[in-house]
């Protein structure tokens, strides 16, 4: 088996060099940490053709990942998702090429499975016993999965009205819960407040490095399931920005191992109308999203207020030729339930918003009948029946 190639850390802002070696959050510049790899190295055996025999997961990537040989990683089979191409709903909308890219066979439900998969083997590698982490739902279930198969602590902190089974899936794992009169963002500053002092390492979304690098794997995995080429849209329900921000990444690696071009999916970000600064950040041309006062929706995951990677998402979606839409709750569970009647999966209502933005664009000739598109379903909809039940 050959190695990781992982060479250093760089600051997503000022390109500062940091030791991959050493436990991180962020840079000095209060900015994600970008984890770089040798390529060349890496592009000796990691080719599309050499791919076939490797294990199923995302750890198949694993001269891109930032985990040495020979660690036991601690896996619950994350990544390897299904392609599903959606003939019901092409003949519904009169259109050649639909795709969901179905994230809720992940293990606990979502593709945070992936980035945190990738951030707690990660952390264990260089040390961490203790870990906490701000939620709007689908993180604190896959981080107290993962810190229970690996026998660690866990500290969730996560918004007192998040749906039952975030909380009940947490404490089940043994996690300690925290439940919290605010949104995302209080919880995160609880979390920093006494982090310290307590010796927890905090796994925020964008504020270790290596979340990012277990999303960026959905890119890589794309590539495979369209025999080795890329659709020409992809529609990403957008919270934290990190699968995003890891495709855009994912894909500029794929370039420098000579996978592929200069060409590029173009990325759509979808957002809750409730809750939508890079939306607002991307109509009104600006670098940097900013502050959404308010923040709410039925779609736990796009509940995120600020991101701290928000201008690396609308730097992404700005050089791919991208956009970024908003739908509304009540759009986002009626598409959820057009999705699940025609394909069979029950998506969380991210996947639904995704799909009501598919539409929408159709309309409006943002997108062709004629592309290639991939829609995220992100998650199961076993956690938000509320949000099921309210929309009847
Ligand atoms: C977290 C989450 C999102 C948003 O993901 P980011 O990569 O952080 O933008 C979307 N859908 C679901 C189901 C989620 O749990």
């Amino acid at each position: 088996m050959s190695e990781s190639t992982i060479s250093h850390l760089e600051c997503s802002k000022t390109g500062k060099v940091y030791d991959y070696k050493k436990l991180h959050n962020l840079s000095d510049a209060g900015k994600p940490l970008l984890a770089r790899y040798d390529l060349e190295k890496a592009k000796k055996t990691l080719r599309p053709e050499n791919l076939a025999g490797r294990r199923r997961d995302m750890w198949r990537y694993h001269e891109v990942m930032p985990i040495p040989e020979n660690t036991e990683l601690v896996s619950l089979g994350e990544g390897g998702t299904p392609l599903r191409r959606l003939v019901r709903l092409e003949n519904k909308f009169g259109v050649e090429e639909l795709y969901m890219k179905d994230e809720s066979v992940n293990p606990t439900g979502s593709f945070k499975a992936r980035g945190l998969g990738a951030a707690i083997n990660a952390a264990i590698d260089r040390g961490v016993e203790v870990f906490s982490i701000p939620t709007a739902g689908n993180a604190g279930g896959a981080l107290a999965a993962y810190c229970a198969a690996a026998g660690k602590e866990c500290h969730v902190y996560m918004p007192k009205d998040t749906p039952a089974a975030f909380r009940i899936e947490c404490e089940s794992a043994g996690a300690h819960v925290v439940l919290v009169d605010g949104l995302i963002s209080d919880c995160g500053k609880l979390i920093a407040q006494i982090k310290d002092e307590k010796g927890w390492f905090d796994v925020s979304t964008l504020k270790e490095p290596y979340r990012l690098e277990g999303k960026k794997t959905m890119g890589y995995e794309l590539f495979e399931d369209f025999g080795f080429s890329l659709p020409d849209v992809i529609l990403y329900p957008t919270g934290g920005g990190t699968g995003l921000i890891g495709m855009w990444k994912a894909f500029d690696e794929m370039q420098e191992l000579g996978w592929i071009g200069s060409e590029r999916p173009r990325l759509i970000s979808v957002q809750a109308a409730g809750c939508a600064p890079v939306v607002r950040a991307w109509e009104n041309g600006w670098d940097e999203a900013g502050f959404w006062e308010g923040a709410h929706t039925c779609a736990s995951g796009l509940r995120v207020p600020g991101a701290v990677g928000d201008f690396l998402m609308l730097r992404a979606i700005r050089e791919t030729n991208g956009l970024a839409i908003s739908v509304t709750d009540k759009e986002m569970m009626e598409y959820s339930n057009i999705l699940a009647a025609g394909s069979g999966v029950f998506p969380a209502p991210e996947g639904g918003a995704v799909l009501a933005a598919y539409k929408k664009l159709l309309d409006r000739s943002e997108i062709k009948p004629t592309e290639k598109a991939v829609l995220f379903n992100t998650g199961s909809g076993y956690k938000y029946l509320e949000a099921f039940q309210l929309g009847e």
